[in-house]
Formats: structure tokens, C-alpha cells, sequence
């Protein structure tokens, strides 16, 4: 029984979150008695495509077309299900991202499967699949009975560790048998981002919330960033108010992130945001309110003002590191 993985790439390049799908999937797989097929739609260079194998993927099909350019949906939906049914999967495992939630109530549809999202652990049966998925902003787990034949579980990410198998792959050009006539939509104009660490790959995030007053106020952040190799996130105030990208933003309703290492500075805690960074290894907190339900989460705490931690930090860890 096969379980189909599909891993999204980054300019060619495959980040953690498909190195943690495919380590799902195999686990998956395992309790089925199968093995892993999975897709990269795309161009990716062999090699790459190969260290898919490193994970327990035993098989990856490959498919680098030109019309695969334009980030189509209903394309890649129906590209998917190709490979599925080539590969007879019994089950499909996406990622729950932005992709993975327009991907897999579309490929649901089409093959007739039954879909349980934002999952967080392997399924505890897989016949029939139950599996259980955080709720109420992780206060709650609720279990997900799978009713249909092939089932499709999107995996909420850093909830699952990356696995080296030591593996190697067969990568497969594959042929999905659709023509530039599927492509309902495309892109005009891509804007990327450059030279940020992607957030949830980061080791080490530092965040700001509503306690660092402004927008303004963003350069002592940016710079412990800098010097820690960080990645900079926050709390959804601050995104909300404009004075971060919304793309910064963790918790419930944002990012969810896994680093070793979290410094929140003047963020209080809440249920919604602790929902986006509880799995942390280290968290340490800046807060002036000794109270602060963030302190409960924390491993380290400072009470104080960031305005003024901020800049002494820094000078610390610039210090050390000359050393
Ligand atoms: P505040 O709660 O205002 O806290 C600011 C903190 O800064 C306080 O603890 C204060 O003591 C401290 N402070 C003040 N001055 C200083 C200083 N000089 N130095 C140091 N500390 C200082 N929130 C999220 O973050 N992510 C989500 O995904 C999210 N989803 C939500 C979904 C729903 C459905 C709802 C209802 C809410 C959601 N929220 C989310 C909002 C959440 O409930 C909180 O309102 C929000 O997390 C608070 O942000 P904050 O900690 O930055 O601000």
C-alpha cells in the first residue's frame, strides 16, 4: 500500500517541511505495510530530488514542465491525483500550509477521498485511518475517523521530527497526461523575498509583540536577529496594526514554528499565540509585567523593558562571540 508525499519546493531547493512530509509519510506507510512514492512539481535537479530517498522515500516522480510554471491549483490538483492513481496510493500527505490547504479539499473532490487536516500525529489505526489533530488553539485534541478507502492527511507543520533513513530514492520523470489546456489561471508578477531566513526553518526567531510600543521600535529586534542568525517573527497585533508582514506573524491564526531557540520581547502569552510557538525547545521571554502568562511558558525569564534589554543583549552576545 503506497502513500503518495507531496513536497513542495523553494527555488529548486527542498527545505525542512518537505524533509519532515516525506519522514511522516514513511512512518505512515510503515503502518500501512507500504512503501513512499513523492512528487516535485517543478525544477529541481536530480540530486536534490534524490535526498528525498535520505527521508524514506523510495521512489520520487519528478515533473518539471513549463506550464507547471504558473503555480496553477486546478493543475496541480490534477497532477497529484494523477500520480496517485498511477501509484495506487492509499493515502496522500500534504503539507498544512497555504499550498496544502488549496491542494487538498480540491484532490478530496476529485479522488473521493476523505481528508482529516492540520493533523499532528500518526494516525493511532490506519484501518479504518483515525488520527488526532490539535484544537482550541491546541487546548484539545480531537480524533479523525477516515471512513473512505484512500484518505489524504494534511500535516500541521513542526509537529512531526525529520527522520534520516540513509536511504536512497529512484527518481522517475513522470507524465501526468495533462496539457497547458488544464491551466486555469496564471501568475503575471512574482515578488520575492531575498536574503530573509525562512521561518519555520529557522533555529533561532526573535519576536516582538504590542509591549514594543511601534513599528519604529523594530531596529534593536532586527539586530539581535542579525547577530543570532535569526529569523524575525511576531505577535498578530503587530501585523495587524502594519507594523510587521503579515507573514511574520505566529500562532493559531499564523505561522506555527518549531525553533530551538525563541526570544519574545513584550509579548504577553496568549492561548493563540503560545498555540504557534509551545513547541519551542527554549523559550525566553522579555516582559515589564512579572505576571505575564508568557513567563508560564517560558524556560528563561527577564522582567524588564525590552527598550532597555534589548541593547544589552546584543552588546552580551557581540561580546561572546568576538571571543
Ligand atoms: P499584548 O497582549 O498587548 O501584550 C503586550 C505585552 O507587552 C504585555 O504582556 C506587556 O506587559 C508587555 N510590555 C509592555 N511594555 C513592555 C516593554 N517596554 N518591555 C517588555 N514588555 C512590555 N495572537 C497571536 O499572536 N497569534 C495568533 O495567531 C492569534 N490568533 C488569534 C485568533 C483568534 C481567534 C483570536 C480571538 C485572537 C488571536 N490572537 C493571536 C490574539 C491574541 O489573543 C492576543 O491578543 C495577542 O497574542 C496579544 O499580542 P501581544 O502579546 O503582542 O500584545
Amino acid at each position: 500500500m503506497s502513500v503518495l508525499v507531496y513536497t513542495e519546493n523553494w527555488d529548486g531547493k527542498f527545505k525542512n517541511l518537505s524533509f519532515e512530509l516525506v519522514s511522516y509519510a514513511a512512518k505512515v506507510a510503515e503502518k500501512l505495510g507500504g512503501s513512499v512514492t513523492a512528487i516535485s512539481i517543478g525544477k529541481v535537479d536530480d540530486a536534490e530530488l534524490g535526498k528525498l530517498g535520505n527521508y524514506g522515500a523510495s521512489t520520487v516522480l519528478a515533473v518539471d514542465d513549463e506550464m507547471t510554471a504558473g503555480l496553477d491549483n486546478q493543475l496541480y490538483t490534477g497532477i497529484i491525483a494523477a500520480a496517485a492513481e498511477k501509484t495506487a496510493a492509499r493515502a496522500l500527505v500534504l503539507a498544512h500550509n497555504n499550498t496544502g490547504k488549496a491542494l487538498a479539499p480540491r484532490l478530496s473532490v476529485r479522488l473521493k477521498a476523505g481528508l482529516a487536516s492540520g493533523v499532528s500525529s500518526l494516525p493511532e489505526s490506519v484501518d479504518p485511518i483515525i488520527v488526532s489533530k490539535k484544537v482550541f488553539s491546541g487546548k484539545a485534541f480531537s480524533r479523525v475517523r477516515i471512513n473512505s478507502d484512500k484518505a489524504i492527511l494534511t500535516l500541521a507543520q513542526n509537529s512531526f521530527e525529520i527522520i534520516e533513513t540513509g536511504g536512497s530514492a529512484k527518481v522517475e520523470a513522470f507524465d501526468s497526461g495533462l496539457s497547458d489546456t488544464a491551466v486555469q489561471t496564471s501568475i503575471k508578477d512574482v515578488q520575492k523575498q531575498t536574503g530573509k531566513i525562512l521561518l519555520t526553518d529557522a533555529e533561532t526567531v526573535v519576536s516582538g509583540g504590542r509591549g514594543m510600543k511601534s513599528g519604529d521600535n523594530w531596529q534593536p529586534l532586527e539586530e539581535l536577529a542579525d547577530v543570532l542568525d535569526a529569523a524575525l517573527a511576531c505577535s498578530r497585533p503587530v501585523s495587524d496594526e502594519g507594523w510587521r508582514p503579515h507573514d511574520e506573524h505566529t500562532g493559531q491564526t499564523g505561522k506555527i514554528i518549531a525553533p530551538n531557540l525563541y526570544l519574545a520581547f513584550g509579548i504577553s502569552g496568549a492561548i493563540q499565540h503560545l498555540a504557534g510557538i509551545s513547541s519551542s525547545k527554549v523559550i525566553v521571554a522579555v516582559n515589564t509585567d512579572k505576571d505575564a502568562p508568557i513567563f508560564e511558558a517560558a524556560d528563561y525569564g527577564i522582567i524588564g523593558d525590552a527598550a532597555k534589554v534589548l541593547p544589552e543583549l546584543i552588546n552580551e552576545i557581540k561580546t561572546a562571540k568576538a571571543q
